[in-house]
């Protein structure tokens, strides 16, 4: 499945489906009173979860659809780098649900606290109790507070993590307008598995270009957890290029991991240094939402492991987890593969719901990264379930050319820009 499938595509590859596996009823269907449409609640409005609610609709108008959301404007993350930078809106990030409930999905916006597997019900902070045939769970990640020692939410208004989009977006911003010139900017980057792998080498590349243009006397030291990231080539011939003497990428093995934060004196420790830099952006590791825990989808990892064709809770039965909270096997947590899995998700909904088994699913990812106004790479690939895994397709993706000429680059940034407009159209729009 692709990020841009049209509305008439969706309907027409549902009708194949369900022609194809006409009498093929092996799965239990809900018991439903009289002329009732099966229920299906969603639990989170982001990528994943505005995209499940609303194909699920669209697929099939029986459907009784509640989407649960805590906030009623969505602010979507891939772009946000460039507001840091200066060079975008945060309001070109946001997104309201009225499309979405225009097209029959009821809409509740609150925030789902508990949910009841056995009895298939969600609570919602206000008291209100939905009841489910299947919940879906797309709850994107919440930060591990103090998993970098000293590193609270009370902290985090010092030194910001900026990895939701919102107001922590503004306050980095801010934060780098009001930086003197000649000042020293940190990005701390997690280790494996997190929110969009190349996301804190975008952000690097995003400041250094403000730093560049604006404040030529700075620098920026990426501290990291790990020994290698996504597209890491390419990021590092282009920082050589376009910013040479700005940023400085600090591994694993040479000491790049922040062992503690300070945010009352503003310093970053590893276990060789200790740095006071003018802004501090601290990216903490992550887990699945927290309504994933309460629901008992969330292992020992914090993250939800489930099946590869309907997305299913391996932990807790009828419940789906898509998005960054589950585990996708080999496709990284980005919006896209959210996209993908959202549509994957809703057309197995629909055969389990008619008592049918899920298709076997392709998925597909790409993450555009903007290394520069006009410069984009990007890294593409495809998944099939394999043995319970989702595997990636060999031969089927691959990353820009690394010595791909600037007209490439150009339109590799035009294609980011036509992806973020074409998904947010159709979750949103
Ligand atoms: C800086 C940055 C840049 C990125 N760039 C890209 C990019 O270029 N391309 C790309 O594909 N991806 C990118 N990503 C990753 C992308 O943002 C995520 O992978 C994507 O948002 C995941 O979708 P999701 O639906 O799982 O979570 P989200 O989009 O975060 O949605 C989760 C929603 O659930 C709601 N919620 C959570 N818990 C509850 C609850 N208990 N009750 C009610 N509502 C709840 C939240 O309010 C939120 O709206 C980027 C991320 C960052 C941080």
């Amino acid at each position: 499945m692709t990020g841009s499938l049209s509305r008439r595509d969706v309907l027409k590859t549902a009708a194949a489906g369900a022609a194809a596996a006409a009498g093929a009823a092996t799965f239990p269907m809900p018991a439903l009173a009289q002329n009732a449409g099966p229920r299906v609640v969603v639990v989170g409005g982001g990528f994943a979860g505005a995209t499940c609610a609303r194909m699920l609709k669209w697929l099939d108008p029986r459907i009784a659809v509640t989407l649960v959301e805590a906030n009623q404007t969505f602010t979507a993350c891939p772009f946000s780098n460039e507001v840091i930078a200066g060079l975008r809106d945060l309001k070109e990030q946001q997104f309201g649900y009225n499309k979405i409930a225009d097209d029959k999905v009821v809409t509740a916006f609150d925030q789902a606290s508990a949910v009841d597997p056995q009895g298939r019900l969600v609570t919602l902070a206000g008291g209100t109790r939905l009841n489910y045939d299947r919940l879906v769970l797309a709850p994107g990640v919440d930060l591990r507070w103090d998993s970098v020692p000293g590193y609270t939410e009370a902290a985090a208004e010092r030194m910001p993590h900026a990895w939701k989009a919102g107001e922590q977006t503004l306050l980095l911003r801010r934060q780098l307008e009001a930086m003197p010139d000649g000042g020293l900017v940190i990005i701390a980057a997690p280790a494996n598995p997190y929110r969009c792998p190349p996301g804190p080498y975008e952000r690097a590349s995003q400041i250094a270009y403000y730093l560049k243009t604006q404040k030529p006397k700075s620098k920026l030291i990426i501290l990291d957890a790990k020994d290698a990231f996504s597209k890491q080539r390419l990021f590092q011939n282009a920082w050589k290029e376009l910013y040479p003497g700005i940023i400085e990428w600090v591994s694993l093995s040479s000491g790049g991991k922040v062992s503690a934060v300070d945010a009352a004196s503003m310093t970053v420790e590893t276990d060789f240094a200790k740095h006071m830099p003018a802004v501090a952006n601290i990216i903490p590791p992550q887990k699945a939402g927290r309504i994933a825990e309460l629901a008992g989808v969330a292992d020992r990892t914090g993250w939800c492991p489930v099946e590869p064709f309907g997305f299913e809770s391996t932990l807790q039965p009828n419940i789906h987890v898509i998005g960054d909270a589950c585990i996708a096997g080999a496709m990284p947590k980005a919006g896209f593969a959210a996209n993908a899995q959202a549509k994957v998700c809703a057309a197995a909904l629909v055969r389990l719901l008619a008592g049918q088994r899920p298709d076997e699913p392709r998925l597909i990812n790409t993450c555009y990264t903007i290394v520069a106004p006009e410069y984009g790479i990007t890294v593409a690939a495809v998944y099939r379930p394999v043995n319970g895994q989702l595997v990636e397709v060999q031969g089927a993706g691959g990353t820009s050319p690394v010595d791909a000429p600037k007209s490439a680059r150009e339109q590799e940034a035009k294609f980011a820009d036509g992806w973020f407009k074409t998904i947010t159209g159709e979750i949103f729009g």
